[in-house]
């Protein structure tokens, strides 16, 4: 991929010719030809057909190879879209091994949670309970897990790259020692994936050593460490928890709580923290709390706090309640107090736990998760009817969702698509005779379900669009007669920047199709999500609690940091506005809340809001 690579060594790219005179060679990083409106100012097709050429021909594409290259330029070159976006994406997917994830991208075809944390207090097992329960967190992030334990006034921690079962072994557990320790699995969405950015993290300072874990993504991180570094910081990891650290060390006040809560409340964004010290164990959530964190207790009384239920269950540990958005929760010798330091704010709490992330058999914000996505299919059923004969889901994430579709329609659910389990990323070369492969090691469709029958297939989310299509395929090949698809989450028309790992705006299919565009693109007979409005009415008057940022455009907190970076290329400006009416008068929502979002005038704004 020498055209991407010339992208990472921040050269010339593009010398192209725009009306016949000769441009400036465009020299930028990754983000700035992603946000480049360079595409935009390209007078007609001829100038983007040799621009896309030239783009064929630095990759080493033949005119009429197939390949995720060939496939996004014949795509972009009847759009309006920058193709750089996709190209840059698949030089991330490629080095993510995406592609080799069977060759269709459909690792990346999905929302991806940044992390999961555990932390406990008051059991000489506690490491050990650690590593159990950051298995039941797994799916919230594969890309490392770690530990620390505090021991005689010392922290130890042990760190590594891959999944839980990769990184412990019982040797490594046993030099854990301790009855307080912090775990946590890692999604990078802020920070390479590289060993060093592996959490938690450990700093010494003044007066001792303290330990963090982090779920969630900092808003403001650039801006603070630019400041910190300004005043002499020397970071040792590219992630934006490090900054907790730099704060707490740097802070003036006394004592270490004092500190923690000057530290955090210099924090905009989302954070749900767990931090060890020698002797403490503390919780924070952030004051809008958009991630979740739970507390619990084992029957001989170790406190435990963990991302999800789901980790509490697997070590007996009871449920007690939510560290609420803005507490600050103590644990120590003198046994357990709750802090509300934090400035207030309106909670927001992020729907997609509901949707996708959370397990079905956690309990997230208060409600259960399985409840929720049954009651999405419902409300689909409802909404979206359709003559068919069976009701079949995209599994996992897609089968609670379909089982209330199916019940509320009278129709029988059946299992039309298996998972495999045991795929993991293949490092196939994406040569297009395997591409179209990559689905089906996934997903084996069931010929005996689907033969000859009207299929309704619920999926939690489109993203892309790219694994849906493929998946619309695979059922129709294996016979079915009619394919319906039904979503249980309202169109994605916005990036998310509070932890959660998302294409560019650019690259969302809903952000740039209309859902009639997206039902031809992905092939289906028919297309339906579950609209915005429909699901703010589930919530009923929990709906203004909660995130939708990434369906509605509507962000609780403004992300200075990426959204001038990336609105600059698109001639959106970085602004924030107020509520439109129709939001103003959602019952229970503070009409005088600050958002920023896109604005009225953009071409999704009236569906999304609807
Ligand atoms: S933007 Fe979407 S994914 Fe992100 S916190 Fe809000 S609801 Fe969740």
């Amino acid at each position: 991929m020498e055209a991407l690579q010339v992208c990472q060594r921040q050269t010339v790219i593009l010398p192209v010719s725009l009306n016949k005179k000769k441009i400036t060679p465009f020299v930028g990083t990754d983000a700035q030809l992603e946000s480049s409106n360079l595409w935009g100012r390209m007078p007609g097709p001829s100038c983007k057909k040799r621009y896309l050429g030239r783009i064929r021909a630095k990759c080493g594409q033949s005119e009429t190879g197939s390949d995720p290259v060939s496939d996004v330029l014949e795509r972009r070159s009847a759009s309006d879209d920058n193709p750089m976006a996709d190209m840059v994406e698949i030089r991330r997917q490629q080095s993510l091994g995406g592609y080799g994830d069977g060759g269709d991208g459909d690792y990346d075809d999905v929302f991806r949670e940044e992390c999961g944390v555990i932390g406990i207090y008051g059991d000489e097992e506690a490491s050990r309970l650690c590593y159990l329960a950051l298995h039941a967190l797994q799916h919230r992030g594969q890309e490392g897990a770690g530990i620390v334990t505090a021991r005689s006034g010392v922290l130890k921690a042990e760190t590594g790259i891959g999944l839980v079962s990769d990184v412990f072994n019982e040797m490594k557990l046993s030099q854990l020692k301790g009855a307080l320790a912090i775990g946590h699995v890692r999604y990078a969405t802020a920070g390479a994936s590289e060993a060093r950015n592996v959490q938690p993290f450990v700093a010494g300072y003044r007066f001792g050593s303290v330990a963090v874990a982090h779920n969630g993504n900092l808003v403001n991180y650039k801006a603070l460490r630019a400041v910190l570094e300004e005043n002499g910081s020397i970071f040792n990891t590219s992630s934006d928890t490090e900054v907790v650290l730099h704060l707490i060390a740097t802070s003036t006040a006394r004592p270490f709580i004092s500190r923690l809560v000057d530290a955090c409340e210099r924090l905009e964004g989302a954070y749900s923290l767990v931090f060890l010290t020698e002797e403490k164990l503390v919780a924070v959530r952030d004051p809008h709390g958009f991630r979740p964190l739970v507390m619990g207790r084992r029957s001989n009384g170790a406190v435990v706090f963990a991302s999800e239920t789901c980790a509490l269950d697997l070590i007996d540990a009871e449920y007690e309640r939510e560290v609420n958005p803005g507490e600050v929760v103590v644990v120590d010798k003198d046994g357990m107090s709750s802090l509300c330091l934090l400035p207030q704010k309106q909670r927001k709490s992020c729907v997609f736990e509901h949707i996708y992330f959370a397990l079905p058999s956690s309990v997230v914000f208060g409600r259960s998760v399985y409840e929720s996505r049954y009651e999405f299919g419902q409300i689909l059923a409802e909404d979206a009817p359709t003559d068919c004969d069976v009701v079949i889901a995209v599994p996992d994430s897609g089968v609670v969702a379909a089982l209330g579709y199916a019940a509320k329609a009278r129709l029988p659910f059946q299992q039309g698509l298996i998972r495999s389990h045991y795929v993991g990323r293949t490092f196939i070369e994406p040569s297009q005779k395997i591409r179209d492969f990559g689905v089906k090691l996934k997903l084996a469709p069931v010929h005996a379900v689907l033969e000859g029958k009207r299929v309704v297939v619920v999926d939690d989310s489109i993203v892309r669009g790219t694994t849906s299509s493929k998946i619309v395929r695979l059922i129709r090949d294996a016979g079915a007669r009619e394919v319906h698809v039904r979503i249980a989450s309202p169109p994605i028309i916005g990036s998310c920047y509070y932890g959660v790992d998302t294409p560019s705006r650019e690259q969302l299919i809903s952000h740039k199709m209309t859902v009639e565009q997206t039902r031809k693109f992905i092939g289906a007979d028919s297309l339906a999500f579950l609209p915005l409005a429909r699901l703010r009415r589930m919530l009923g008057e929990e709906a203004p609690s909660y995130c939708d940022a990434c369906f509605s455009g509507m962000y609780p907190v403004p992300p200075r940091d990426v959204l001038s970076a990336e609105m600059a290329g698109d001639g959106l400006s970085n602004q924030t506005m107020k509520l439109p009416k129709a939001l103003n008068a959602t019952p229970g929502l503070d009409p005088s809340t600050t958002l920023t979002g896109i604005p009225d005038s953009h071409p999704r704004a009236p569906a999304a809001l609807s």
